[in-house]
């Protein structure tokens, strides 16, 4: 099956030269669109340094090189369904949304979505990038399976029976580049979306475990917290009248104040399928508030009331400078740079202004008193964590530093940003 809005005729003017926040211009001397994942292995073994761009949605030079970029949106849009085994194995470079959308069609869902569907499946992957749930683990626990192109460029399957599979899907881009993706399935299913408004800080536990996929917002100007977005499976009773202490909207929101409620998906409890009530934003609009920075840390989920009482401490310093914060659980996983690494999480996620000179000494802020819950920054978003305490969050981050090694002797897929995490 070909997905729509992919393929074309390949053209290096079609790789972005920065990212889509506009923070972040690529220094890479070439930009290329291979159109075969031969064309891609040439490139790779010929080039000395490389790395692929997805979507570029990531807020960090992660994904930046001097060398060559590569977008893989030029190859085949291949979308293949196995019903035995119940997987669907697709081009990396596609948007969830288009896989979503066809996966539909034919009956099946994806366990969980991100806020937006306009990521690509490989980029998201590669930075554990989540949704929300108690029971869902991030997009990266639903991989089966990968193919990639290694560094000397072979082509490589690795799938659950390898040894070092775990740690391998949440790569960072550093290992390979991933052509192919084989991902877990569920069958379809509908979601109905309710935003309730006001929810005091101590009934914050209740309201996260109260649906399938909640998020809950605070601008931490306001003693409440100001939003929560219930998205709950169909046969759930809507929440009652005073549920929690909190009211329902009674027109549809945006999490950013003043931003359109058209750009996000349908709310008003008007039931729909899952790919277009899990995120919060529709495919055909801008995600966010677009003049934007992002930051995110995962502490453990039962520090959640500890962890936001700090925050308290410099909601000053906070707020400010944030357009709006978000709160997410996500399920324990054993992969082994997944910043929910053998912990059930929550997620706490800040949209900045975009201004770096301001945001910064503030996250340093946001860190310090975040400390004692070891938290794990997202590995697409911006963040001052110092190497030596990272490393020290991450059970099996000496295991990724040998598979680095392993798999890229020469560096190939190497960033700055990499070499600072993860010195040779
Ligand atoms: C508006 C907005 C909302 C967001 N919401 C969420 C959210 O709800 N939850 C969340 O967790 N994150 C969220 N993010 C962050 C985003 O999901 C991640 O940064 C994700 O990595 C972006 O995917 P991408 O395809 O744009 O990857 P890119 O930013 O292009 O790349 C990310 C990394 O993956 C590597 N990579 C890309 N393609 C490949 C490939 N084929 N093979 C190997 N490596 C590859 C790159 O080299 C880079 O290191 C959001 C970002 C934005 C802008």
């Amino acid at each position: 099956m070909t997905a729509p809005g992919q393929g074309g005729p390949p053209a290096a003017a079609d790789v972005p030269r920065r990212n889509w926040a506009g923070n972040v211009r690529y220094a890479a001397r070439e930009f290329h669109r291979p159109a075969t994942t031969d064309e891609l292995r040439r490139l790779v073994a010929g080039s000395s340094r490389i790395r692929a761009v997805g979507t570029g949605h990531s807020f960090n030079r992660l994904g930046d090189t001097d060398g060559d970029l590569v977008t893989l949106a030029g190859l085949p849009p291949t979308i293949e369904i196995d019903r035995e085994r119940g997987q669907v194995t697709v081009a990396g470079a596609l948007r969830y949304g288009d896989v979503a959308q066809h996966l539909h069609t034919q009956g099946y869902a994806l366990a969980n979505l991100a806020s937006l569907p306009h990521i690509s499946v490989a980029g998201a992957v590669a930075t554990a990038t989540h949704g929300s749930g108690q029971t869902h683990g991030n997009l990266a626990t639903s991989v089966a399976a990968l193919e990639m192109v290694t560094a000397d460029g072979d082509l490589l399957r690795v799938d659950r029976d390898d040894d070092t599979f775990a740690g391998m899907v949440v790569g960072l881009g550093a290992l390979g580049i991933v052509t192919r993706v084989t991902l877990d399935l569920v069958p379809t299913f509908d979601l109905r979306q309710f935003v309730r408004l006001d929810l005091a800080p101590e009934a914050l536990d209740e309201a996260l475990g109260s649906a399938y996929s909640v998020s809950v917002f605070t601008d931490w100007r306001t003693p409440t917290l100001r939003e929560v977005w219930r998205k709950q499976v169909v046969d759930q009773s809507p929440p009652e009248a005073d549920w929690l202490g909190t009211t329902a909207a009674d027109e549809p929101r945006h999490p950013v104040l003043g931003m359109p409620a058209e750009n996000c998906t349908v709310q008003l409890g008007v039931p729909g399928p899952w790919h277009e009530r899990l995120p919060h934003f529709k495919l055909g609009f801008t995600p966010s508030s677009g003049d934007e920075l992002q930051s995110e840390y995962h502490v453990p989920r039962a520090s959640a009331m500890e962890a936001l009482a700090a925050l308290g401490d410099v909601a000053h310093l906070i707020a400010p400078v944030l357009q709006v914060c978000e709160l997410r659980t996500v399920a324990a996983d054993e992969l082994w740079l997944s910043p929910n690494h053998l912990r059930d999480s929550l997620a706490v996620h800040f949209t900045w202004v975009d201004d770096a000179a301001a945001v910064l000494p503030v996250l340093v802020e946001v860190e310090a008193r975040l400390a004692p819950f070891g938290p794990r920054p997202h590995w697409g978003k911006v963040f001052v964590t110092d190497p030596a305490e990272l490393a020290a969050r991450y059970p099996r981050y000496a295991d990724f530093t040998a598979l680095l090694t392993d798999l890229d002797p020469k560096g190939k897929f190497r960033t700055d940003l990499l070499d600072h995490y993860f010195p040779r």
